[in-house]
């Protein structure tokens, strides 16, 4: 069923779209953007869901783009059981993935953000106690921000660079003593409503767009087991995983 459905994408919805979200997203060299431009005025421009009809555009439209790349990023962890689960299945398929952690969640799981960090998993900031920052004063947004931070980079030794806003909710004119860069996402599975593996990997697998950031949570055994489909099911459309800050080009 699942090998269906992903045989079922064609070939130039996989290139166009690859292309035009390409454009969108990155900003191509010049003369790709030329390219794409042209392709993009002569089919229906704006919907990246996948609903318009086959517009004659052959394949073979992959050979604009390279490898195509795609992040899965984890919020709300560490969780003391799924994320190892889910990191033990990382490493078997060489898969780096993102982490947003909360710093409510670092205490007695510091063995498993190291091993994130050892594995080459991005490790980033999604607030200390899952706040929606825009509602706070400035001190205490990046009091939340910075005891997060801090946490992990006690750990890691590393410093931490890339935040996930709780609710997508991000103040630009926040001034803490770290700049932060956001990181949005294009692929929301709400993977913590359904709890339904099989819905998470068709969403993903059927939505799925180059340069695509999928939002889950490793709070959940079905989000562990879905991702590990996903993979799967993505590497052998070619897709390479990588971490977000390498889809991040701004
Ligand atoms: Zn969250």
């Amino acid at each position: 069923m699942r090998k269906e459905r992903t045989a079922g994408i064609p070939a130039w919805k996989r290139g166009l779209l690859a292309g035009m979200i390409g454009l969108a997203a990155v900003g191509a060299a010049a003369g790709i953007r030329d390219r794409l431009e042209e392709r993009g005025r002569a089919v229906t421009m704006g919907d990246a869901s996948g609903e318009e009809e086959p517009s004659g555009i052959p394949s073979g439209e992959e050979q604009y783009t390279e490898t195509k790349k795609i992040a899965l990023t984890f919020d709300d962890g560490p969780h003391p059981r799924y994320t190892e689960e889910l990191l033990d299945g990382l490493a078997e398929r060489n898969v780096k993935a993102t982490f947003f952690l909360l710093g409510q969640n670092i205490e007695g799981r510091e063995d498993i953000i190291r091993r994130m960090a050892e594995e080459g998993h991005l490790i980033g900031n999604h607030t200390y106690y899952h706040v929606d920052i825009t509602k706070l004063s400035q001190n205490e947004a990046c009091r939340e921000i910075l005891d997060t931070s801090e946490k992990i980079t006690a750990i890691t030794g590393q410093p931490v660079e890339y935040i996930r806003p709780p609710f997508g909710s991000w103040d630009k004119e926040l001034e803490c003593e770290v700049m932060m860069i956001p990181v949005f996402w294009s692929v929301d599975t709400l993977d913590w409503t359904t709890k339904n593996e099989n819905q998470i990997v068709q969403k993903v697998v059927t939505k799925i767009e180059e340069n695509d950031i999928i939002l889950m949570h490793d709070s959940y055994d079905s989000t562990v087991k879905a991702a590990l489909r996903i993979i799967d099911l993505l590497q052998a459309e070619g897709y390479e995983f990588v971490t977000a800050d390498e889809l991040i080009l701004e």
